[in-house]
């Protein structure tokens, strides 16, 4: 479980990436994801997976504040992601 202290050092966290100046795509994703997941802490929202609903692990949450969903759902998403062909 979150702790005060460890919403404010993810708080100050998401507010670095999303105020970042971006060029690239990725970078792009990157602040919107770091936006989004401000939403969510400001909103009550953040730490659940929306796709299971449970608690998102503290340690996930800490050295990545802008992940949305927890371990297992990633991992199911990635493995229920369409074949690239082979180049
Ligand atoms: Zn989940």
């Amino acid at each position: 479980m979150l702790d005060d202290a460890d919403r404010d050092v993810i708080r100050r966290r998401l507010e670095r990436l999303a105020a970042a100046v971006t060029t690239t795509a990725a970078a792009r994703v990157a602040r919107d994801r770091a936006a989004a997941a401000l939403v969510r802490l400001d909103g009550g929202a953040f730490g659940l997976c929306p796709r299971c609903l449970q608690e998102i692990e503290r340690t996930r949450l800490l050295a990545s504040p802008a992940e949305r969903w927890c371990v297992d759902c990633e991992s199911d998403a990635q493995s229920d992601a369409p074949c690239r062909p082979s180049a």
